[in-house]
């Protein structure tokens, strides 16, 4: 088989470039442990700094969760009906409290945050939060309360943390009130008396959101889709078929060839075996 030689290096160099991959995706969270490490070393210090952050009541984590959620899964079906959201409505950009902040955020590299306010570089997201929080604290207007995180319950950012198991028993009384302050985001964000598109907008996001608030079986969050997910599906996939395309013709032809050289040897060798033959 000479085209099996041919072939073996190929494949031997894609499984040692996937290989290469792996080990990059794996060295991430090594380097997180390392920092985490490093991070409680200097403790201390910084917990002396953080005394300014203590006037914020608003959880930067969560969010920025309920952030990622609209802009997921709200804001393409927004986009696509062209409509302005009120900044009345509490999930306008300028609600947020952490928005200004979050759009200063550089990330560089795999291992490199760097602030847009004074281009300090950090190895990881956490240390340039901490670094807003103890150091551009006074950025924030903590004047109104915009703290997109109190609007979790209602846009299921655990969901998105992924720090709730989908197994935890279901709290009738909490699914009420998160029903209630869903209903009451869609009734002030997209008011059915402004026209189509608002009232649009409303169903769907009683749809996408509001009607998942129950303990009985009913429809699951997001039902409506949204941004992210399937473009990520479809970029991988489509990375696969342009890395598996050219091996599968590559295999194709060197198969064919392959095959019309075996006809060719056969043509010569058959007269020459004739001749051979005694009689
Ligand atoms: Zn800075």
């Amino acid at each position: 088989m000479g085209w099996w030689k041919v072939i073996a290096p190929i494949l031997l160099a894609i499984s040692l470039c996937l290989q290469g991959t792996i080990r990059v995706s794996s060295t991430s969270p090594l380097t997180q442990k390392n920092q985490d490490f490093e991070q409680s070393a200097g403790t201390s210090t910084l917990k002396q700094q953080q005394e300014h952050a203590h006037e914020v009541h608003c959880s930067r984590e969560r969010s920025r969760a309920a952030w990622k959620v609209i802009d997921e899964y709200l804001v393409p079906f927004v986009e696509q009906e062209r409509y302005q959201m009120s900044s009345k409505c509490r999930l306008h950009p300028d609600n947020d409290l952490f928005r200004d902040q979050e759009q200063h955020k550089i990330h560089f590299d795999i291992n490199e945050w760097r602030c847009g306010y004074c281009k300090k570089s950090f190895r990881a997201e956490k240390f340039l939060d901490q670094h807003f929080d103890n150091r551009h604290y006074n950025l924030l207007n903590v004047s109104h309360s915009k703290c997109l995180a109190d609007l979790c319950g209602a846009l299921h950012c655990d969901l998105m943390m992924n720090s709730k198991s989908a197994k935890t028993k279901c709290n009738p009384a909490a699914a009420a009130r998160n029903r209630h302050l869903c209903e009451s985001l869609a009734d002030n964000c997209f008011p059915i008396n402004q026209g189509p598109s608002a009232s649009r907008l409303h169903e769907l996001f009683l749809h996408q959101f509001c009607d998942a608030h129950t303990c009985s079986r009913g429809p699951k969050p997001f039902s409506r889709g949204g941004k992210k997910q399937t473009s990520i599906f479809y970029l991988a996939g489509s990375i696969l078929i342009l890395m598996l395309l050219p091996i599968f013709y590559l295999v194709v032809y060197l198969y064919q060839r392959e095959i019309r050289r075996g006809t060719q040897e056969l043509k010569r060798i058959s007269p020459l075996g004739r001749k051979t033959k005694p009689s």
